[in-house]
């Protein structure tokens, strides 16, 4: 993997351990000479890992949609920047640039990202990597819900193996690194009998 597109909130949380592990992965990235991809902002965790991998000499580039966010958001210090029409080119071009996907903790825009490079794994639309930061326990809800698709019957029990949740920065990377995608069953049970 050479470049990682990494979601991440506009916020940085009120727990230390957010931050602490957006600064970490974006030091392991610039060691491991990994470029981030990402939204561009200078704010939130999207900044802080951003300014992590700046900061020890890796490369970053931005994609921010045009007229979407205030100015003064946009990370002026980037090695590369795309501005973009709207958040659906943005989401194209940033995953058409990266090897691999990781979410950090985040809201609504992070959850977006998220499931719709999970759910295009799960169609075989990407074959990459999705990796998902589970700083204090933040996704295990989300891990909760997919197990209940499973037992509920909306989602394969193979299918959950194509998120990799890790609390550990480099422990995820590693894992990444290790990847290789489920069997492609038929996604629909209905067509299988
Ligand atoms: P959220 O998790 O709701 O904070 O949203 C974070 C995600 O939404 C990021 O990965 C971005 O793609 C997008 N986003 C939200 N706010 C901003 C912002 N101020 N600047 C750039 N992108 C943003």
């Amino acid at each position: 993997m050479s470049k990682i597109c990494v979601f991440a909130g506009s916020n940085v949380g009120n727990s230390p351990e957010y931050e602490q592990t957006a600064t970490r992965l974006g030091e392991l990235m610039a060691a491991k000479g990994i470029e981030l991809v990402y939204g561009g902002s200078k704010i939130g965790l999207m900044g802080r890992v951003a300014d992590a991998v700046l900061a020890n000499g890796g490369r970053v580039t931005g994609v921010m949609p045009r007229g979407l966010f205030l100015g003064e958001m946009m990370h002026t210090g980037l090695t590369e920047f795309h501005e973009v029409g709207n958040m659906h080119e943005r989401k194209a071009l940033m995953s058409e640039l990266s090897d691999g996907y990781i979410a950090l903790p985040g809201g609504l825009g992070t959850f977006e990202e998220l499931f719709e490079v999970a759910s295009w794994a799960q169609l075989g639309i990407h074959k990459k990597p999705v990796g998902i930061l589970n700083v204090k326990g933040f996704y295990q809800p989300i891990a909760d819900m997919l197990t209940q698709a499973v037992s509920a019957g909306f989602m394969r029990d193979t299918n959950l193996g194509l998120m990799l949740f890790e609390e550990n920065p480099s422990a995820l990377l590693d894992k990444m690194a290790a990847y290789s995608p489920p069997e492609q069953a038929n996604k629909w049970t209905e067509l299988s009998k």
